[in-house]
């Protein structure tokens, strides 16, 4: 994109009218980290949105309710008892980056190596799309496609909700990379709600190997009603083939791919189990 002019609106419903208006010639701004890998330049106006109020976290009942031109700098620092958010964003690339890069831009357009997606499948968090109204979607829905195709006609995304880690929930997420700043060779994320020693429910996600971050649900399948025990986990990991399309690069081939998804959904496993034994109310 070759961005050749710049609208500031006033409010979400004026940036809708800016963006209605100027149809494919437009295109919202957040961070504008994105443009490093949109590299046609087709010419546009960007609609900023950075300054409609929409950079905050808020705890309200069950959810944390997260703004969507929030950086990600701001929610690597944001800590509370029933967030595990911060883990994955001080993961994400360099300082630099975080402090401009925001929830919205990196759940809006979803790039192969985009980690908050598949941390976002794991939680069941609910995405709010502002199209005059507010309309919220499951994060399963949210990222069956590409969630671009989602915001063509103006709609901008509000905020993103996610759900305060309760008792007996726990959450672990793991990014393997080559280097700090690195994309990841695989991102894996975990939820476990426990009920003494048996696992009541689970939700698995993984990215970065695959072709769209996804949730896992033949690794799901093996997990309920089993005891939270490392042999479980490494039983349930190892179905992660028969979920997702494994791919080779960077010099791994496919079938190494798989087996580091194994690995690291084992360690996400062991994660949340460890929080979810820990949190008693
Ligand atoms: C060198 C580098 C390395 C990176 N490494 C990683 C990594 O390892 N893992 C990772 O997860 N991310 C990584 N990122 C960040 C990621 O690739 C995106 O650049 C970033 O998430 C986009 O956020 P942004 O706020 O800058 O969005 P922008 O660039 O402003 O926007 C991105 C897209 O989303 C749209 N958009 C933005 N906000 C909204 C909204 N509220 N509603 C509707 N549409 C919207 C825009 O129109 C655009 O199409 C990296 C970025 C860089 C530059």
């Amino acid at each position: 994109m070759k961005l050749c002019e710049f609208i500031r609106p006033a409010s979400l419903s004026a940036a809708r009218d800016n963006l209605r208006e100027l149809g494919r010639k437009g295109m919202i701004l957040a961070g504008g980290t994105a443009l490093h890998f949109m590299q046609d330049h087709t010419p546009v106006t960007a609609v900023d949105i950075t300054r409609l109020g929409l950079s905050y976290i808020k705890h309200e009942g069950d959810f944390y309710d997260i703004g969507a031109t929030t950086p990600l700098a701001d929610i690597q620092r944001y800590r509370a008892p029933r967030w595990a958010l911060h883990e994955i964003c001080r993961r994400i690339s360099t300082h630099q980056i975080r402090n401009v890069s925001t929830i919205g831009g990196n759940v809006c357009r979803v790039f192969p190596w985009a980690d908050l997606p598949v941390i976002l499948l794991a939680m069941d968090a609910r995405m709010v799309i502002y199209s005059g109204q507010d309309e919220e979607l499951p994060a399963d829905e949210y990222f069956a496609t590409q969630p671009a195709k989602r915001f063509l006609d103006g709609n901008v995304l509000r905020s993103v909700k996610v759900p305060a880690l309760m008792a007996h929930h726990g959450f672990g997420s793991i990014k393997v990379v080559r280097t700090q700043a690195s994309f990841a060779l695989v991102t894996a994320a975990a939820f476990l709600e426990l009920d003494g020693a048996t696992i009541k429910s689970a939700r698995i996600a993984a990215g970065s190997a695959i072709p769209f971050p996804r949730r896992l649900p033949s690794v799901e399948a093996a997990l309920v009603g089993r005891e939270a025990v490392g042999e479980v986990f490494k039983e349930a990991a190892a179905k992660a083939g028969q979920d997702a399309p494994w791919r080779g690069r960077e010099g791994m081939s496919p079938e190494y791919s798989r087996h580091l998804a194994e690995v690291t959904l084992f360690d996400a496993l062991e994660r949340a189990a460890t929080f979810a034994r820990g949190r008693t109310e």
